[in-house]
């Protein structure tokens, strides 16, 4: 079975009164355990792809099922829960809670998820090399910090998607290559399926499969 599977995927938005055709029948599928890369320049559709995969916003048409569940038979309250538990989300803006220290962050994940399993924290700190700002705030680390504090956040309660949009954008090039490591890693010891967006093409060599938006539609690089 594919854990992720999008097909028929069209997406428009009005700019003023003209519509802007981003997604035109776009397919996707993934299996369990994949490593996809998605590159294209900029304006080409790949966030509006990875947050329609994730549930975050809909398609215009078209279905997004993942691990078999079509996520527009969801009710909003049902999508927010399977999202939470299947999906990691490694987005451009970080989505740390500002008033919360990085070490309570994760915290509150176990309150809301009910884990009292803790013990591999330190570890995915450590291998991101974030375990010593435990107990400052988002707004006092630096922004490259702040994207492997996301990473953690998404790694740590091992769902079964990751999707992470330009995850490595405000690293240099040594650290991009030990996230993106890590990324492969996860999903191969624990049967991820990871979606990276990316631009910087050194990373490609991680992934399973490279795919292209172009027009609209994914297409096969390799
Ligand atoms: P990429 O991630 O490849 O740079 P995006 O998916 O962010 O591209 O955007 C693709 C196109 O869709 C762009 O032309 C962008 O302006 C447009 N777009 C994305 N989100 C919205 C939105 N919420 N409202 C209107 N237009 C949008
Ligand atoms: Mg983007």
């Amino acid at each position: 079975m594919n854990t992720i599977e999008l097909t028929n995927i069209k997406k428009n938005f009005w700019d003023g009164d003209e519509e802007n055709y981003v997604l035109k029948s776009l397919n996707f599928t993934a299996k369990k355990g994949e490593f996809v890369a998605i590159i294209g320049p900029s304006g080409s559709g790949k966030s509006t792809f990875l947050t329609i995969a994730g549930g975050l916003q809909h398609p215009t048409s078209g279905t997004v099922k993942i691990n078999g569940q079509t996520l527009a038979n969801f009710s909003k309250k049902e999508l927010d829960r399977f999202r939470f538990k299947e999906i990691g989300f490694i987005l451009q803006a970080s989505n740390l809670v500002p008033y919360l220290t990085i070490k309570d962050q994760f915290t509150l994940i176990d309150k809301v998820s009910k884990n009292n399993d803790t013990a591999n924290l330190d570890d995915l700190l450590k291998q991101l090399n974030i375990e010593h700002l435990k107990n400052k705030y988002p707004d006092n680390i630096s922004g490259g910090e702040r994207q492997r504090v996301a990473i953690a956040k998404a790694l740590y309660q091992k769902p079964s998607v990751i999707l992470a949009d330009e995850p490595t954008a405000s690293l240099d090039s040594n650290r991009a290559k030990i996230v993106t490591e890590l990324l492969a890693k996860e999903s191969k010891e624990h049967n991820t399926t990871t979606i990276m967006v990316t631009h910087d093409t050194r990373l490609i060599n991680y992934c399973d499969r490279v795919l292209y938006m172009q027009d609209g539609k994914l297409i096969s690089k390799s």
